[in-house]
Parts: structure tokens; C-alpha cells; sequence
């Protein structure tokens, strides 16, 4: 069994720390804990926990260059990506204390009586958090599983637990209740499995690959544990003929080389209409050649490392020697560096133009209509995110509604805002989180009825 894992810093290999593993009966006795913290925090007043979780967000602010700092070291982030992250905790923290107070049943007309129902904490949370976006996609779960009046156990990945580890001693200096918020870093198939079969844990958070969370969904099918799963992508950027392609061509690299690709949402299939494509590519030569990659820390980068050795070989599993494409320039030397690459001339169906690599690769295919688009974008077991460049309304909306994606942009290509809902169709997913119902999602429903003739 691994006892401890080691932090290394993506962009040099430098180690960066060494965090102990938690293990199953370590699991076991924080849930147990987790699970007295709970009542104490479901007791306190709506507007006392929401102004508690107020003050962890004023902390998050107060710490948000040190919290930047450590994500550009343990995860090779962008600095300008990092303090991003950091801001969006805050903000995370701040849109779910103000739904505390919000958080209503309803009354019901029914004959014979007065019928409400109440939103009522699950108990204890399990959120098990992935690598590439460490902080915020922690927060999704954590920030409304609070709000809501449960207790949160956060399994950071391996690879990444230091911000998680910094949010939790913010929580407890913020006057969150001792044990209310914990991280227990360590093994998916020890720490992350020990809270998905545990049977105090009432609800767990997967955000991941697939296939793990196939397996969670296995796991937790044996208890009815309630589940919300955000899972791989392989999303499109549909390029139209009537779009404005000078724009569209300029935002297409950073749409898949954000995050150097590791982003569920990475737009990775460029789909361009055939009386276009010639000049899109054209276009697009130069502005994948300007995108800066490079130390992450630097100011100017846009592009760091990958997250790991094991990633690095995933990525270049996908793109065969010699293919034909586009490729920028990326560091020698040490560090886990993979250059901008967009592939032509690939089937529709390789590997690399329908599964998630999760690196800086993209592939471009042409496609004749609006049929034939959606039909192309629609093509892979993903439905997380697309964009759709037109300038004819009506199409934009068209489009937007028959791709099978769970959040679409026009012009753009934004995905995740904290305000708006976000989740996945097919294999992307299960459940939707951020957004007005963010807090309702960790809560049970019950209905309760007066009689008022008795
Ligand atoms: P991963 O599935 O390998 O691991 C995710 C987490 O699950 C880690 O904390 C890991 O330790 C844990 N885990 C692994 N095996 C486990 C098990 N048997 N039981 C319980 N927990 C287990 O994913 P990753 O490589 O860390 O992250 C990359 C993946 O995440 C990509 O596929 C990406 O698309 C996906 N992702 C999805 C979204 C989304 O919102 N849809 C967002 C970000 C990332």
C-alpha cells in the first residue's frame, strides 16, 4: 500500500512536497467525525452559517496570490489561470452563502390539510476531485454541500492535494466548525473508494475520467448513494461558413491549449465548413505559432506542462510520428512538455478525432451542412460543452439545440460560469452542478403533511 505520495512540480519535476496517503479506516473515522460537525452546522442559524462561509470567502480573497502560487507549482497552471482559479473559489464560496438563506421548500395545495416540503441536508459528502482544475472543481462541491448544511470530505487527487489541504485550514480559521471540512489525500482506489462504500457518506461528488466513474456509479448502485458525476469530453468548435472566421480562427487555439488541453471542455474537434476550411487553416497556422508556452510562472505564458509523466506518454499515444497538421514550439528539457498540435487530414473515427486525449491536440474536420455538422458533433459517447460560430441567429440557436452537449456557447467559448448550470449528456456525466440549483443538489426532498380537519 502507498503510505505517502509525492507533489511534483509539472513544469521542472522538482519535488514539491510529500503528503501521508489517508487510509480506509482513516476514511472511516473522518466520516465519523465529519458526521457530529454536520449537526452542529445544520443547528446554526441560516444567516450564521451563511456568514460564516462569507468570512472563509473574505480568507480565500485574502490568500488568493499564495493559494495562485501553489497551483502554478504543484499543477503547472498558468500564473494568469491560477489567480483565476483562486478568484472563482471566493466567488464560489460567496454565490452559495448567499443561497443559504434562499434554500425554500414549498406549499402545496392539497385537499384536506396544509402540505410543505422542507430541502433538508443529506449528512455527510464525499467529493472526490480530479487534477486538472484542483481548486475550483473542489469547490463546485464544496461550497453549495456546505451552503446546503452538510459536512464535506475532499479527496484531492494524487497528484494534487496542497490547495485542498491550504482551503481547509482557510475553513477552520474562518470559524467553521473542527471537522466540518476535511481532505483526506490519497489512493482513488483507497481514500476515494473508502468514501464511496462507506455507508455514512451520503452522496458523493466524481468529477474525473469515464471510466472511474463508471466504476463509482458501480459502487455506489449498492447503496443507492445519491451521485453526481462530471466525466470526460470531447467537445466541438463548429465553424460556419458565415461566421466571422478571422475571429473564429484566432480563438481557436486557446479553446483546446488552455490548461495545455487538460480541460474537459477543450474544444478538440475543430469542424469546419468545407467552403472555408482552406482559409481557417490558413489562419489558423499563425495563431497556434504565436500562443506563448513555457514556464507557467511567467506572466506571459499561456501555456505550461502537462500535469505528469504518465500523461505526457498518454498524449503522444494519440499522435502518430510524422502526421499531418500544425504543431508550435514547445520547452526541452526537463518538465512534462508537449508542443500545440492540430492534426488534418485524420478520419473521423481515429482514436484521436472521437476519445478525450487531454493534452494540446486537436483534430479538424470539414463538414458540408448544418446536418452534416451536427451530425460530426455529435459523433463520440462525449456530450460536455461545443461552440457554434455564425453569424445567422436563428442557426446559432438551431445548432445549439440539437448538438447533445450540456452546455453550448455561440461566438465564444465559455463553458463554466459559477451562476450557470454545467454538466454533461451521454458518458460525459450525471447531474448538473453550479447554478441556481447548485444547493438543492445536496439535499433530500421531504414532504410533509398537516392535517387540518383532525
Ligand atoms: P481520474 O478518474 O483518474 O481520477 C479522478 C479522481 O478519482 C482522483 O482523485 C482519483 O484519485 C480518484 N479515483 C481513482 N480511482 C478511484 C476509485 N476506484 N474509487 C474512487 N476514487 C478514485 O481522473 P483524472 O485523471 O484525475 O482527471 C482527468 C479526467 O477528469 C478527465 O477525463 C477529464 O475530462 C475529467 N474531468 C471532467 C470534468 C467535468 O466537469 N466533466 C472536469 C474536469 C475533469
Amino acid at each position: 500500500m502507498i503510505h505517502e505520495h509525492r507533489v511534483l512540480n509539472p513544469a521542472t519535476e522538482e519535488l514539491v512536497a510529500t503528503v501521508p496517503a489517508t487510509s480506509a479506516a482513516e476514511v472511516s473515522t473522518a466520516v465519523t467525525r465529519a458526521a457530529q460537525a454536520q449537526r452542529t452546522w445544520a443547528a446554526l442559524a441560516p444567516a450564521d452559517r451563511a456568514r460564516l462561509l462569507r468570512r472563509f470567502a473574505v480568507l480565500v480573497d485574502d490568500h488568493r496570490e499564495r493559494l495562485a502560487r501553489l497551483e502554478v507549482t504543484e499543477a503547472g497552471h498558468t500564473l494568469g489561470n491560477a489567480r483565476w482559479e483562486a478568484a472563482n473559489v471566493r466567488d464560489l464560496l460567496d454565490y452559495a452563502a448567499g443561497g443559504v438563506e434562499r434554500l425554500t421548500g414549498r406549499q402545496i395545495p392539497v385537499p384536506g390539510g396544509i402540505d410543505i416540503t422542507f430541502l433538508e441536508p443529506l449528512g455527510v459528502v464525499g467529493v472526490i476531485a480530479p487534477w486538472n482544475f484542483p481548486m475550483p472543481i473542489a469547490a463546485w462541491g464544496v461550497a453549495p454541500a456546505l451552503a446546503a448544511g452538510n459536512a464535506v470530505l475532499l479527496k484531492p487527487a494524487e497528484t494534487t492535494p496542497l490547495t485542498a489541504q491550504y482551503l481547509a485550514r482557510l475553513a477552520l480559521e474562518a470559524g467553521l466548525p473542527e471537522h466540518l471540512f476535511q481532505v483526506l489525500p490519497g489512493a482513488g482506489d483507497v481514500a476515494g473508494r473508502a468514501l464511496v462504500e462507506h455507508p455514512g457518506v451520503a452522496k458523493i461528488v466524481f468529477t474525473g475520467s469515464t471510466r472511474v466513474g463508471k466504476e463509482i456509479m458501480a459502487g455506489c448502485a449498492d447503496r443507492v448513494k445519491r451521485l453526481t458525476l462530471e466525466l470526460g469530453g470531447k467537445s466541438p468548435n463548429i465553424v460556419f461558413a458565415d461566421a466571422d472566421i478571422e475571429t473564429a480562427a484566432a480563438a481557436a487555439p486557446m479553446s483546446f491549449l488552455d490548461n495545455a488541453g487538460q480541460d474537459c471542455c477543450a474544444r478538440s474537434r475543430i469542424l469546419v465548413q468545407r467552403t472555408v476550411y482552406d482559409r481557417f487553416l490558413e489562419l489558423l497556422v499563425p495563431a497556434v505559432a504565436s500562443v506563448v508556452v513555457g514556464d507557467p510562472s511567467d506572466e506571459k505564458t499561456q501555456m505550461g506542462p502537462l500535469i505528469s509523466l504518465a500523461q505526457l506518454e498518454r498524449v503522444r499515444g494519440f499522435v502518430p510520428d510524422g502526421a499531418d497538421g500544425i504543431r508550435g514550439s514547445a520547452p526541452t528539457g526537463a518538465g512534462f512538455w508537449f508542443p500545440p498540435t492540430v492534426l488534418t487530414g485524420v478520419a473521423p473515427d481515429a482514436p484521436v478525432a472521437t476519445q478525450e486525449v487531454f493534452g494540446p491536440v486537436a483534430v479538424v474536420l470539414p463538414f458540408e451542412d448544418e446536418e452534416d455538422a451536427v451530425r460530426l458533433a455529435d459523433a463520440t459517447d462525449h456530450g460536455l460543452a461545443g461552440s457554434v460560430w455564425t453569424r445567422d441567429v436563428g442557426r446559432a440557436l438551431r445548432v445549439s439545440r440539437a448538438v447533445r452537449a450540456g452546455n453550448l456557447s455561440v461566438n465564444s467559448h465559455s463553458a463554466v460560469r459559477y451562476g450557470t448550470p454545467f454538466g454533461g449528456y451521454k458518458q460525459s456525466g450525471l447531474g448538473r452542478e453550479l447554478g441556481p440549483d447548485a444547493l438543492a443538489a445536496f439535499t433530500e426532498t421531504k414532504n410533509v403533511f398537516i392535517d387540518t380537519e383532525a
